[in-house]
């Protein structure tokens, strides 16, 4: 492979010798596939001036290997791909209509890496800062034609696919009407919120199904090694709104302690892993063009792909991928100066937000509140990394991950 090696190094001369080793030769026994919702190159760059500063780096963009990646979805309605339709993408290597759940166009089931992942010997997991059910963590680990039907994807999740760690938000969904759990039904901050499972309680389920089950960050730190559940919210573990208008990014455990605890369990199987990582926030505050919001949910991917950069580091049979599944914002970095060309009210540009460690700001300006059609960066580091190497669509995903996570070496 020390071809493969010299390539990369050309391709980023910015690589210190030692990291021509990240780009791995080597057998890769696990993945952590890293997703930013609705995080296109513009959000990257807006974090990196803002949290790292003119001459900074992300470690996202440390990462020795990059590539773009394309989002088109094969939907009769649209050319711009869904949350679902993206992590169908990743999960099957089939694109399909926005809102399928690892399903094809005519609404057949497709094997999803989730599952073989499992039947290969390799231990699963989930974490984000979505509901668990969410579009992109299920995609993986669920087959349903409505994104939408998350109680139907929580009941899979149990049946069908096991994953060994499930850590996010939407207890909402693993319960029924009246039965608010841990999470209190209507709360302050979003009185719409409520438990409406169809399923029965599944959360009794998992823990009779050897689960342990937290629900707070005590919890989740007290939690021994093996299967478990954590929810950590009724619905996103935030509150996606307008700038000023209860918008509030403080999950109740950080993306990057779920990841750690997600790896400290996967990691004791010797046959290997794959953990799913998402920051939702990024999308989400994007829809609300609400820039001061997107920056903090781009902190907290950092800190989650810092945990799992120091993972790959010390473990040099996994592959780490850094990706977004679709733009969200139509977001532009822009200069201070002159008038906001576009948008008004909500999409009105925000800031400024002063650069790191300099005296300069910049603004953040939208075009839109949905996702756009943009690439979306990928970075990734460990065996199998330079594959990721030039342009493709978003299903070449599925042709790395494939190789790694459905054989049993
Ligand atoms: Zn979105």
């Amino acid at each position: 492979m020390a071809t493969t090696a010299v390539v990369g190094a050309v391709l980023n001369p910015v690589l210190s010798a030692d990291a021509a080793s990240d780009h791995g030769g080597g057998r890769a026994r696990s993945v952590i596939f890293i997703n930013g919702d609705g995080m296109s190159a513009a959000h990257r760059e807006a974090a990196r001036l803002y949290l790292t500063g003119l001459d900074g780096q992300l470690t996202m963009d440390k990462l020795p290997v990059s590539g773009q990646l394309s989002t088109s979805p094969h939907d009769p309605a649209t050319a711009v791909t869904d949350s679902a339709a993206a992590a169908t993408a990743w999960a099957t290597g089939t694109k399909t209509y926005n809102g399928a759940i690892s399903v094809d166009v005519d609404g057949k089931p497709l094997p999803i890496l989730g599952r073989q992942a499992k039947a290969a010997g390799k231990s699963t997991g989930l974490v984000t800062t979505a509901q668990v059910t969410d579009a992109s963590p299920a995609a993986w680990f669920s087959q349903t034609a409505n994104r939408s039907a998350q109680d139907e994807i929580a009941r899979q999740y149990l049946a069908d696919s096991k994953p060994d760690v499930i850590l996010g938000g939407g207890e909402d969904w693993w319960l029924p009407a009246g039965t608010p759990g841990a999470w209190p039904d209507k709360p302050a901050e979003d009185p719409s919120e409520a438990s409406k499972g169809t399923k029965g309680n599944l959360i009794d389920q998992a823990k009779s199904e050897g689960y342990q089950y937290v629900s707070t960050a005590q919890g989740l730190a007290q939690a021994k090694r093996g299967k478990l559940l954590g929810l950590f919210s009724n619905e996103e573990m935030f509150q996606q709104r307008p700038e000023g208008q209860g918008d509030v990014y403080s999950p109740a455990v950080d993306l990057a302690t779920m990841t750690k605890k997600a790896l400290d369990t996967l990691s004791t199987n010797k046959k290997g892993f794959f953990l799913f990582v998402e920051e939702e926030g990024i999308d989400e505050f994007a829809h609300e063009n609400n820039g001061a919001r997107v920056l903090q949910a781009m902190e907290s991917l950092e800190k989650a792909v810092e945990v799992a950069r120091a993972y790959v580091t010390a473990h040099p049979d996994t592959l780490l991928v850094v990706t977004g599944d679709h733009d969200c914002g139509g977001l532009t970095v822009e200069d201070t100066s002159g008038s906001d060309e576009s948008g008004s009210d909500l999409s009105t540009e925000d800031g400024p937000f002063a650069v790191h460690g300099s005296n300069l700001k910049f603004v953040m300006d939208w075009t839109t509140t949905g996702h756009t059609g943009v690439d979306v960066p990928v970075t990734a580091q460990g065996p199998l990394s330079t594959l990721f190497t030039g342009k493709h669509p978003n299903t070449y995903v599925h042709e790395v991950l494939s190789q790694v996570l459905t054989s049993r070496h």
